[in-house]
């Protein structure tokens, strides 16, 4: 397979970095040192028009599929993961509204998402556990022509801020079919009932809010179900795959930050008049670090070839999520060790790597999780 950017996607690439390389990493510093939402740099974002890469361009689109998509949240990651968060929260919702919604949804609601016109965030985690998907306890009754939805969701990411137009929600409409009664559906920020809680401060993802959402008999209409009624369960899965592509690839991002902060700090620094990169305890790990990088990059990529064409994905998917976050977290740590006592202090970049790179192995399913999907190929 070759693994080659095409033009498209180096045009995208070069695109990204301008602006990564330009306003997010001039401005982005503070907004994470306090935990906040960067609102204008994301509008900023927004207007540029890459929310829209992975979507068919007839809904507004790049037309670039999962493969782009990883490319956006490398090029983000590479300067600020947690910006890579809010684009890849994004994209769940504007994929299970992509690969399932009916064309009225698409043009009602993809299309404005490619645009920019507002945000989006994906509510699937119950605080009840969210490594059992099937066990989703939100409730959605048919009542005339509406949906009513009851039940709350915890860790939604993009709904607390200024920006976030809707919501898609997992919610169980036939109690007696188990994990077939799931359905998915769309709810605008506003909607009476709908109800957004506080956003704690978390040790990664700093800039994204991740906040519990309630729904209080939240009315919407029988046209904001996504698809089939009862194929909840089968859309979530896709979804998460894909997402675990683009969680993956903010690992990818993330382990090259920590390479480039350890290879400009590394370059520079003595010790006892000798540069710390003669040593080959320092740079045996960093050796390690850039080949698994590799190996990072080349499965995500084939993940996401996959993810667009027509063969099954979910198992290369699983193995690329689980290799590159944990690789993440570990090029993170090394890193850190490079700067000695000064990769200790925030106002060193470094130091906030290993947090960030630690959630990568909790989110879309967590490194245990990706090892059952993949332990089932022992039993296939
Ligand atoms: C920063 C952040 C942002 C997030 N954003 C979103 C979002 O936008 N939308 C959304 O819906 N969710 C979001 N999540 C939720 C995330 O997907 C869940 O945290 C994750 O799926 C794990 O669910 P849980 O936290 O309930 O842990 P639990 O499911 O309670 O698991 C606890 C521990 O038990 C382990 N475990 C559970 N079952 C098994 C098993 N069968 N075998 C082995 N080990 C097991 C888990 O691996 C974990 O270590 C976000 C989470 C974080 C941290």
């Amino acid at each position: 397979m070759l693994l080659d950017l095409n033009e498209d996607e180096t045009l995208l690439k070069g695109g990204l970095e301008q602006f990564a390389n330009g306003s997010l990493r001039a401005k982005i510093k503070p907004f994470a040192d306090r935990h906040e939402f960067p609102t204008d740099l994301v509008k900023e974002f927004l207007a540029l028009g890459f929310m829209g890469t992975a979507y068919d361009s007839e809904y507004g689109g790049g037309g670039l599929g999962t493969r782009g998509a990883a490319i956006v949240a490398e090029t983000l990651a590479r300067t600020e993961p947690g910006f890579a968060a809010i684009y890849l929260c994004n994209s769940a919702p504007m994929t299970v509204i992509a690969r399932y919604g009916s064309d009225e949804i698409k043009k009602k609601w993809l299309e404005p998402l490619c645009r920019g016109d507002f945000i989006a965030s994906f509510g699937v985690t119950e605080p009840s556990g969210g490594s059992d998907v099937a066990s989703i306890k939100m409730r959605a009754v048919e009542d005339g022509d509406s949906f009513v939805l009851t039940g709350s969701k915890v860790f939604s990411t993009n709904a607390g801020t200024p920006l976030h137009g809707i919501s898609t929600f997992v919610a169980v409409t036939d109690p007696e079919l188990g994990a077939k009664g799931l359905s998915t559906f769309v709810v605008p920020v506003g909607t009476p009932g709908f109800k957004v809680g506080k956003a704690g401060r978390k040790i990664g993802w700093r800039i994204a809010d991740s906040v519990e959402l309630y729904l209080d008999e939240c009315r919407v209409p029988k046209a904001n179900i996504i698809g089939n009624r009862g194929d909840g369960l089968k859309q979530i899965l896709t979804t998460l795959s894909i997402g675990r592509i683009l969680v993956g690839a903010t690992g990818l991002g993330l382990a090259r930050k920590a390479i480039d902060l350890a290879k400009s700090y590394g370059a520079s620094r003595k010790v006892g008049g000798v540069p710390i990169f003669q040593n080959q305890g320092l740079t045996f790990p960093l050796a390690d670090a850039l080949t698994k990088i590799h190996a990072s990059e080349l499965m995500i990529r084939n993940a996401a070839c996959l993810a667009d064409s027509d063969r099954p994905f979910r198992l290369e998917t699983s193995m690329a999520k689980l290799f590159a976050t944990e690789t993440a977290s570990e090029v993170a740590d090394i890193a850190l060790q490079v700067h000695g006592g000064y990769g200790a202090f925030e106002e060193f970049d470094v130091s906030s790597l290993p947090g960030e790179a630690r959630v990568l192995r909790i989110l879309e399913g967590t490194s245990e999780i990706q090892r059952l999907v993949i332990g089932r190929e022992l039993s296939a």
